[in-house]
């Protein structure tokens, strides 16, 4: 039974959380849904004086178990929506659990856009840059590196508000919380840099491994935003070319979408995968039939319906962040261990990129980057093809996704992150008492 504390704020009793991938569960003590940026801040103070721990949580999109909480667990449904648009800083204000998917088009109709976004839009604005959630680009980086400044309720229930302006302390925090893991505090609201709304041209073309692993710096310099996907078993691959356009407008045909949206890319994808999970020596041939099934085809459409499309076809996913130009190398490595193996893996690897950027414990800290993704079919067992993956992407300095399947602990991370003990110390001062701690945050941050 739900109850309604005086200040309105929904309480509800222990009940089992799951996530999006259906991997992890936790059973928080209690949950509760604060309406305001004040009933957050007394929710955090009530937690403390009980003894409690705290975690926010978003959409559940997260394969690791970043949101768990045996304590208070703080969900995002009533805390949404726009604040401010300032158009002459070129900037919106948004409530931290508002959905992608709600301020994209809030941006669209007010004729404005995020730069660059990932592959979907249903996750939080919280929980999408709290584990540094990205998409592909030359120039433009990650949801985090898109924001100028947030606002977080600290430990002690204070609303700390930072920019790259301001005091050192103010500053510091900045550089550390636009990808917090939810360890410095829980996030209420965001500030992004938005742009006039423009339309971007995608030309996708099959393209052989052979020629997109000999001319991918050409192709990463030549557009600004380049991603591919090459089909295990095979020499096949589907690249995406995003480029910014004078139009006109010329959004994919709304039969042909759903050919290749709902019914090859969801539809058909999801019958190749049942059948490869039921007979996985077929898997090989399905591949080789499923990564020909996707055509060549150009549409110009206003950015989120470039950049994204819904993925009903669940999965289990690992991606690492390496150095960019070790992305030939690791990924000709990963080809071989898959042909040498006796793994059958029906799922495209994604490869995209990142401009290096300045936050503390971002992927693409102070790198220019390449990610490589790993997925496999839900139901399928990956641990195998995960830790083989793993171990090469390792050997490359690879940074693991903070919200994707991967087994490296704080030794590992301080070690591919020159700038880790900046963030464990602000965390130190932030939270001493570990308020906002959980299993997975004592594995890679340390205790
Ligand atoms: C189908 C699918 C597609 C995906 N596509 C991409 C992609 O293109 N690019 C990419 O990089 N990733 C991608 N991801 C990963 C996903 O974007 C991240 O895992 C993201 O963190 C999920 O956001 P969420 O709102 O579901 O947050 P959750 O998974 O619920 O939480 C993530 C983390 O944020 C913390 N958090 C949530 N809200 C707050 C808050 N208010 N204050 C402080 N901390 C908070 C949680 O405690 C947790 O640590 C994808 C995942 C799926 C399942």
């Amino acid at each position: 039974m739900s109850t309604v504390s005086r200040s309105g704020t929904m309480s509800r009793p222990r009940r089992a959380w799951r996530n999006w991938a259906g991997n992890i569960t936790s059973r928080p003590h209690r949950e509760i849904s604060p309406a305001s940026v004040d009933e957050l801040a007394d929710a955090v103070r009530q937690a403390a004086e009980d003894g409690r721990r705290v975690k926010a949580v978003g959409t559940g999109h997260s394969f690791t178990s970043a949101a768990t909480t045996d304590g208070v667990l703080i969900r995002p449904e009533l805390l949404t929506g726009i604040r401010a648009i300032d158009r002459a800083a070129g900037t919106v204000t948004v409530l931290a659990g508002t959905p992608l998917k709600r301020l994209n088009r809030a941006l669209a109709r007010e004729g404005l856009s995020l730069t660059n976004m990932g592959d979907i839009m249903e996750q939080t604005v919280a929980g999408a840059t709290s584990t540094g959630t990205h998409g592909t680009g030359r120039d433009s980086g990650s949801l985090s590196a898109q924001i100028v400044g947030l606002e977080l309720v600290t430990a002690d229930g204070s609303v700390l508000r930072c920019s790259a302006k301001g005091t050192a302390e103010e500053r510091a925090v900045f550089a550390a919380a636009r990808i917090g893991i939810g360890a410095l505090g829980v996030v209420t609201a965001l500030t992004f840099a938005v742009e006039p709304i423009f339309l971007l041209t995608a030309r996708e073309a099959p393209m052989s491994f052979d020629q997109v692993t000999a001319e991918f710096d050409q192709h990463v310099a030549e557009n600004e935003h380049f991603e591919f996907y090459w089909f295990p078993h095979t020499n096949n691959c589907s690249t995406k070319r995003n480029n910014r356009s004078a139009g006109p407008e010329d959004p994919v045909g709304r039969l042909s979408g759903w050919f290749e949206d709902e019914f090859l890319s969801n539809g058909v994808f999801q019958a190749a995968n049942s059948l490869g999970r039921a007979v996985p020596p077929a898997i090989p041939s399905i591949a080789k039939i499923s990564s020909r099934a996707l055509s060549a085809r150009t549409y110009t459409d206003i950015p989120y319906k470039v950049f994204t499309s819904p993925r009903r076809v669940r999965f289990m996913e690992m991606e690492y962040a390496i150095d960019r130009s070790a992305l030939v190398e690791t990924l000709r490595e990963l080809r071989a261990m898959v042909d040498r193996s006796p793994l059958r893996i029906s799922f495209p690897v994604e490869v995209r990129t990142a401009p290096a950027d300045d936050i503390t414990l971002s992927t693409a800290s102070g790198r220019e980057t390449a990610y490589i993704a790993v997925h496999m079919y839900r139901g399928m067992p990956y641990q195998a093809y995960f830790t083989a993956a793993e171990r090469i992407f390792t050997a490359h300095g690879g940074r693991p996704h903070w919200g994707k399947v991967h087994t490296r602990d704080a030794e590992y991370l301080a070690s591919v992150y020159p700038r880790f003990g900046e963030f464990t110390a602000l965390r130190d001062r932030l939270d001493p008492e570990r308020l906002f701690g959980n299993d997975y945050l004592r594995r890679v941050l340390g205790a």
